[in-house]
Formats: C-alpha cells, sequence, structure tokens
C-alpha cells in the first residue's frame, strides 16, 4: 500500500529513498493513483534536499517504465542519437545528422519543439514543404534503417510520466532542479533506444544553464545516468551567450545547416558540428583516431556525401529537399552599426527574443511559429565593423514587424573600441 506523504515527509526531511519507493509514486502517478498536489510537494522536496544518483537513477527508470520504448536492433549497427539543452540559432542536428550518417552511423533522433526564446528543431523541420515529424515508432526506426537518418516528434506512448511531471513542474517553480532535469532529459533519450548519445549542454545568458558550475553538474548526472543504463554517451559544455552560427529562426536555419553540409557555413557553427561528428567517428570504429575522425567529417562535406544524406532523409520523411522550396519572408531590412569600433557582446536572449516576436518562436505552448521570419546575425562578438555597415538582417512578415525588430535586434549589440578577448565555444568535453 503506497504512503506518498510519508515518503514526501521523509525525502523532505532529507532521507535517501529506496529505488522501489520511488518507482511505486511514479508509477502511481503516471497511473492518476497520486494526485497532483502530492507529486508537486515530492518535487519541492526534492528541489530543497536534492536526489541521490541512486535515485536519479530510479526516477529516470520508472518514467522510463511507463511507457513504450524504441527497439532500434532492426537497424543492425548501433544508433547515434543528440540531444540539446536549447540554445538560439543551434540547428547542430540538421547538419551532424547527415555528416554522421554519411560516414556509415545511423543518426535516430526523436526531438521537441521550441519555446520562448529557444528554439526547437521539430519547428526548423517543418518549414520544409511536406516534412513530416509524426512517424510512429514502425514507421521511425524503418527509416533509420533504410536511410541511416530520421528525426521526428516524440511518440505519445513514449515515457508519459515525465511528460505529466514536466508539466507540473512548470506551474510548481520546480524545473530548476538539476536531478530532475537530468532525468527528465535522459528518460526520452534512454527509451528513444540509440545505443551511443552525445549531449551538448549548453551554458550562458541566451541557455538554460546560467553557469558553468550548474552545466556541469547537469552534464555529470545525465552522463552518469547514461552509463548505468549501458549506453555510450559523450556529454559537451558549449557557450550560449550568442547565438550560434548567423541564422535564428526555422527556415534560414534549414538554410544555414544546408550551407554547412555544402562546406559554406560559418565558422563557429561548422567547427561545433565538425568536432561533435568527430566525437562519434572515433567512437564508432577502434581503428579511428580523432585525427581520422575529422578527416572523414570533413571528407563527408566536400565529397558532397553530407548533402546526398540530406537529401535522402527529407525526401524519405516527405519533405522537399530543395533548397528553393524553403519559405522567405516578405520583408527583409538590415540593422547597421551606428559606429566604428568592434562587437564586444551580441545578447543571444535578446536576439532569441526579437526572433520569437517576428514570430519565428513560441510565446506560448499552444501558439504557431512563422516559418519564414527569424533574424540574420554577420557580425558576431570580435567582428571590426564601421558606421554604417550591416550588423544584421531582419526577415518579417510586415513593415511594423521588421521596424520593431530592427530596434530589438540594435540593443543586443555592444560595440566598443578594443577587440574583445576570444573566448572558446567549446567549454569542457565530458565522457
Ligand atoms: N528539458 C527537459 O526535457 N526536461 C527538463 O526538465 C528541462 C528541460
Amino acid at each position: 500500500m503506497l504512503r506518498a506523504a510519508e515518503l514526501i515527509e521523509r525525502k523532505r526531511d532529507g532521507d535517501e529513498l529506496d529505488s522501489d519507493e520511488i518507482a511505486t509514486l511514479v508509477l502511481a502517478y503516471a497511473r492518476g493513483e497520486v494526485p497532483d498536489e502530492q507529486m508537486a510537494a515530492f518535487c519541492m522536496a526534492v528541489y530543497f534536499r536534492g536526489l541521490s544518483s541512486v535515485e536519479t537513477y530510479a526516477l529516470t527508470d520508472a518514467m522510463i517504465r511507463s511507457g513504450e520504448t524504441v527497439d532500434l536492433s532492426p537497424v543492425g549497427v548501433p544508433c547515434v542519437d543528440k540531444h540539446s539543452t536549447g540554445g538560439v540559432g543551434d540547428k547542430t542536428s540538421i547538419a551532424l545528422g547527415p555528416i554522421v550518417s554519411a560516414c556509415g552511423v545511423p543518426f535516430a533522433k526523436m526531438s521537441g519543439r521550441g519555446l520562448g526564446h529557444t528554439g526547437g528543431t521539430l519547428d526548423k523541420l517543418e518549414s520544409i514543404p511536406g516534412f513530416r515529424v509524426e512517424l510512429d515508432r514502425d514507421e521511425f526506426v524503418r527509416q533509420v534503417g533504410s536511410t541511416g537518418l530520421a528525426i521526428i516528434g516524440q511518440t505519445d506512448d513514449l515515457v508519459p510520466a515525465d511528460k505529466r511531471l514536466y508539466a507540473l513542474r512548470d506551474v510548481t517553480a520546480t524545473v530548476e532542479e538539476v536531478s530532475l532535469i537530468a532525468a527528465s532529459i535522459m528518460s526520452k533519450k534512454l527509451a528513444a533506444g540509440a545505443e551511443a548519445m552525445l549531449l551538448d549542454v549548453k551554458v550562458g545568458e541566451g541557455a538554460f544553464m546560467k553557469t558553468h558550475e550548474r552545466a556541469r553538474a547537469l552534464a555529470e548526472s545525465m552522463l552518469e545516468l547514461g552509463l548505468r543504463a549501458g549506453r555510450r554517451v559523450v556529454c559537451e559544455i558549449t557557450a550560449m551567450d550568442e547565438p550560434l552560427g548567423s541564422a535564428v529562426g526555422n527556415a534560414i536555419e534549414v538554410r544555414e545547416a544546408l550551407a554547412t553540409l555544402r562546406g559554406d557555413g560559418p565558422g563557429d557553427f561548422t567547427e561545433l558540428v565538425l568536432r561533435s561528428a568527430t566525437q562519434w567517428l572515433v567512437r564508432s570504429a577502434s581503428d579511428v583516431d580523432e585525427a581520422e575522425g575529422r578527416r572523414r567529417a570533413e571528407h563527408a562535406i566536400t565529397s558532397g556525401a553530407a548533402v546526398e544524406a540530406y537529401e535522402r532523409w527529407v525526401a524519405a520523411q516527405g519533405g522537399d529537399p530543395d533548397e528553393r522550396a524553403l519559405p522567405q519572408a516578405p520583408v527583409m531590412r538590415t540593422v547597421v552599426s551606428d559606429r566604428d569600433g568592434f562587437v564586444t557582446r551580441l545578447s543571444a536572449l535578446g536576439v532569441g527574443r526579437a526572433a520569437a516576436h517576428l514570430g519565428a518562436g513560441r510565446l506560448r505552448k499552444e501558439a504557431s511559429v512563422d516559418h519564414a521570419t527569424g533574424v540574420l546575425c554577420f557580425a558576431k562578438r570580435g567582428a571590426s565593423v564601421t558606421v554604417g555597415q550591416p550588423l544584421a538582417e531582419v526577415h518579417a512578415r510586415d513593415e511594423p514587424a521588421a521596424e520593431a525588430a530592427i530596434a530589438e535586434v540594435a540593443a543586443c549589440y555592444s560595440i566598443g573600441s578594443e577587440s574583445p578577448e576570444p573566448t572558446p565555444l567549446v567549454l569542457e568535453v565530458l565522457s
């Protein structure tokens, strides 16, 4: 007989619960046998007391057991997955998937939608006319097997306990606790079936994790959950103080990912994608060292194999791979520099918000997005600029929206007389 109040009391007082107790509570909550008020009190107790690593794993495992899981074994070779904790201009999976897949490593990812100033991979992919993100589990596995690449929305039967719990945490100020975040993310990743996963924990003003210390705590917790579950995990901690690459939006980010696959992408984004691909290629075969992994990833771009993998993947999911089919905003206006100097700061949060106000992001969960709008940042931190030089371009649905965005984006730039110290994009890699 479950005594939820007793478990809440013990957690509140700092006791460690055993795995069966956590599993019983979570699975009863998922079945609707524990009410929201008790689960909210439990989450608040966890918020203040934290969870041990054994408790965090028990929570993750119970959430996975609340629903179905994906069996990727019919693909025949180990598949990789990727997760980012969310940022501005983060279109990494759209470029990384085709590169890794062109190198013979199948890429199987279930993804989410954007909210607030951060974008979501599904919204970006839906800017491709015809692209279907709602494949069922069998179609997902078949497509990974036949084309080596699939990115779809999470199916409803996967980790239903997390869906309920995340919504509850959202309205009870308990989202921010690191073990709850780690369990939430990793339950979905582990249930999605890939044998190996690359986790990108973003840190900075445009990210969920604002300090390196919190980012590392989350990275370590997720890494441990993955290893306990018998998966191979690499976790990168990467900077998110300015947008990644130039494009922030939906169709314009797909265009930038495609340019990167052709070898013509922005330097920071290309470097992150190549480094991430290298991490996987090194781990996918015993005879591949770092230099060989990097060579293979670069070769996928220069040989055209990565673009071919993109085209095969998009067509398999019903989309039109021709870049000209992507929607284009009717109004495009530039933001110009009002002085000579160096860009010392470009606010990721500010650009993300400007793009959301243009319609590229969602301010409420139920809202729809405008796939054509967004912001292209030509000048990033460290760039030397002169008065009148275009810093950015806003893509808007009408003139008033463009005017408002120009003012918002201009306010994201700080221009000083001295060149700022360069800062690394990849801060740490844990495995
Ligand atoms: N993303 C998730 O999927 N879960 C969390 O708890 C936080 C961010």
